[in-house]
């Protein structure tokens, strides 16, 4: 078990890391000064594996719960779905004080935490994330949102949750290519913020893929104090907390390309970080070997390093120009110049990155 406390002044709160934790909630809520009436958020998948024991724990805590299953999918996080939420909240007369639970993946947790922030101005927001992505990034930083059809998480607010839950226990039933694109976020922060991180992840990648409690446990707490120090200087993102976009810059590009559909979000930063790791030697900024050990330790994991074939490079530099957190049409990316530190480098040359595209086959 480990506790991480992300110091936001009065936004602070915890985010408790360990196996076997759900049927606890309750305990964890009993300090809290909530209204014993809360909104359980779920979906069908997660919602049938796990809804009853949350339930049970937040019954044992005094809560009544009114339990609310929305499709399973990245296409309902939208408006229409938190407007059903707010009916419900509003008929089952939810108050100031009542907590908003979401559990399940990022999809889950983005919806329910955009829907704390809104009714009623704010309710209290509880995560409980259940996929390994959710537990070392979405559920950390206090970013929630809805899509909109002209493009992702576009409405969306900075909403820091008073608790959040991590049971490693729940990973087991979630399907394995969902963990290793987790494991590319976990990779991630070792590149951009931690070089001794990145290392114990190569000696320990094996236990991590294989679920084991206790690796996973220290994998999770080092991730999401990585994110909390990063976010803590840049709570609502004017600079630096853009190094939380390394292997982005492409990866966007790729899902964008690909329709969102031919990769998960992780497997496209798998190969914009190997991309990345690529175009920084190339502009002589990091050893090949440095390159070296991040592209090995991707592969191992099972993620992909080449990008898809066929992807024209016009077409990629377009996207990458169009990417939001990019500043108006200037080639921004996150590089790295040793494994565990990066740098910010705006206006990179073109010319670099097109013959990185084009000799990576496309
Ligand atoms: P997801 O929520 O769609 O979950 C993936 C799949 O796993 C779903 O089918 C889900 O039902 C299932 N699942 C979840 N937990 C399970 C479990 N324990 N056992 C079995 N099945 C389980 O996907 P995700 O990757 O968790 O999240 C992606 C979303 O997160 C995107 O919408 C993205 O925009 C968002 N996101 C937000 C932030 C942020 O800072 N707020 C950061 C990164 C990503
Ligand atoms: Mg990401």
């Amino acid at each position: 078990m480990q506790e991480v406390y992300i110091n936001l002044g009065p936004r602070s709160y915890s985010i408790h890391i360990g196996p076997g934790l759900l049927p606890r909630l309750g305990e964890y809520l009993r300090g809290f000064p909530f209204t014993r009436r809360a909104l359980l958020v779920t979906n069908p998948t997660v919602g049938s594996l796990y809804a009853s024991v949350v339930e049970a724990a937040l019954a044992g805590a005094g809560f009544e719960v009114i339990r609310s299953e929305m499709p399973d999918g990245e296409e309902y996080k939208i408006l229409a779905t938190a407007e059903k939420l707010y009916d419900l909240a509003y008929t089952r007369e939810l108050d100031r004080r009542s907590p908003v639970v979401a559990l399940g993946g990022g999809v889950v947790g983005d919806l329910a935490g955009f829907v704390a922030a809104t009714y009623l101005r704010g309710v209290p927001f509880i995560q409980v994330p259940t996929t390994l992505l959710a537990q070392v990034d979405s559920s950390v930083g206090g970013k929630v949102a809805v899509n909109h059809p002209r493009g992702k998480n576009i409405i969306g607010a900075f909403y820091q949750p008073r608790l959040v839950l991590a049971d490693l226990g729940v990973l087991k039933t979630l399907d394995p290519r969902e963990v290793r694109a987790g494991l590319a976020e976990v990779i991630k922060y070792g590149i951009i913020a931690d070089g001794g991180f990145f290392t114990w992840l190569e000696e320990n990648l094996e236990d991590l893929l294989a679920l084991d409690a206790e690796a996973l446990t220290h994998a999770v707490a080092v991730s999401c104090r990585i994110k909390a120090q990063v976010v803590r200087e840049d709570e609502t993102e004017q600079g630096r907390r853009a190094i939380l976009n390394f292997g982005h810059t492409v990866g966007h590009a790729v899902e964008a390309l690909t329709g969102y559909a031919a990769y998960r979000h992780g497997e496209a930063v798998a190969m914009g970080m190997v991309a990345a790791a690529r175009l920084a030697v190339a502009l002589d900024m990091l050893k090949e070997g440095e390159a070296a050990r991040i592209e090995r330790l991707i592969r191992r994991a099972g993620l992909p390093v080449e990008m898809p074939a066929g992807l024209s490079p016009d077409e990629l530099l377009d996207s990458m120009r169009r990417d939001k957190k990019v500043l108006a049409g200037r080639l921004t990316f996150v590089l790295p110049v040793a494994v565990g530190r990066v740098e910010i480098v705006r206006d990179v040359p073109e010319e670099a990155v097109r013959r990185l595209l084009i000799s990576a086959g496309t």
